[in-house]
């Protein structure tokens, strides 16, 4: 068995030296985490899931010419992606109020905001990725003025896509986080969308019955996450009614 390079081991997903130079492969795992990482369970198969969710968004966004770290699918839990500078932020774009949020500003959870609102965090797990604000970004050089700009261009496109999707299958995106990363191709460096975008990273509530169909599932100790994230790769048309994330392929005609 071929022994891969490992580059990153986050706590979702792990990164591996790709095939070419310039590429590498992210792997899906079923761990999940919360509370900056004091609750861990091993949530099997949603990896698979998110694999193919965020594929699926990744996919969509690339064809709209919303940049992207996304290259093609390999298999149940990997994908390909172009290898990036990450940009050491977690950028937060909230339609509804909810978490932190409603918690810092006491607002009632489920307030539509006046306008969507994008935030940043800074990522590092030790000090708990605290909010920081675009004056502390750029001092400490961790993008510049106009990398800033082209990110918050980049969010709003991707949460104007997102809202849309998520509306047309009955679920109303009250946030998600993305990360952004520097491609450098030849002389020229841009920012693209990078990381996953998943049930894991969204707050996705159902818009007749707002049930939960996202990690929220996990923070409040339930167990029907699986059962959550399959719902919306089958709404998203990933899956068919019938088919398991373990054994998409060629199905059997009786
Ligand atoms: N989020 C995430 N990873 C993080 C922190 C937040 O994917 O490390 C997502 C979270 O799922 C939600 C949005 O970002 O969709 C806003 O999260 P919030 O700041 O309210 O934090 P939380 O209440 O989730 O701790």
């Amino acid at each position: 068995m071929n022994k891969r390079r490992k580059i990153y081991e986050g706590k979702a997903k792990t990164l591996y030296e790709g095939p070419e130079p310039g590429t590498l492969v992210q792997h899906f795992k079923d761990d999940a985490t919360a509370a900056n990482g004091k609750k861990h369970e091993i949530i099997e198969g949603k990896g698979v899931l998110n694999n193919r969710i965020s594929e699926f968004i990744f996919q969509k966004l690339n064809d709209l010419t919303i940049p992207t770290h996304f290259i093609r699918r390999l298999n149940m839990r990997e994908q390909l992606i172009k290898e990036v500078e990450i940009i050491p932020l977690e950028i937060i774009v909230r339609n509804i109020a909810a978490g932190s949020l409603a918690k810092r500003l006491g607002l009632e959870e489920g307030t539509r905001l006046p306008r969507s609102i994008i935030e940043f965090c800074y990522k590092d797990d030790t000090l708990g990725d605290p909010l920081v604000s675009e004056e502390h970004i750029t001092a400490f050089g961790w993008a510049t003025p106009a990398e800033l700009d082209d990110i918050m261009a980049l969010s709003v496109r991707v949460n104007d896509y997102l809202c849309g999707l998520f509306m047309g299958i009955g679920l109303k995106l009250v946030d998600f986080k993305i990360e952004c990363g520097r491609l450098f191709e030849g002389e020229t460096m841009r920012i693209v969308l990078a990381d996953e975008i998943s049930p894991d990273s969204c707050r996705l509530w159902d818009v007749k019955t707002g049930a939960k169909f996202d990690k929220d599932i996990f923070r409040l100790g339930e167990d029907n996450l699986i059962e959550a994230y399959h719902e919306v790769a089958q709404r998203l048309g990933i899956l068919s009614e019938n088919e398991n994330a373990f054994t998409v392929g060629p199905r059997l005609v009786k």
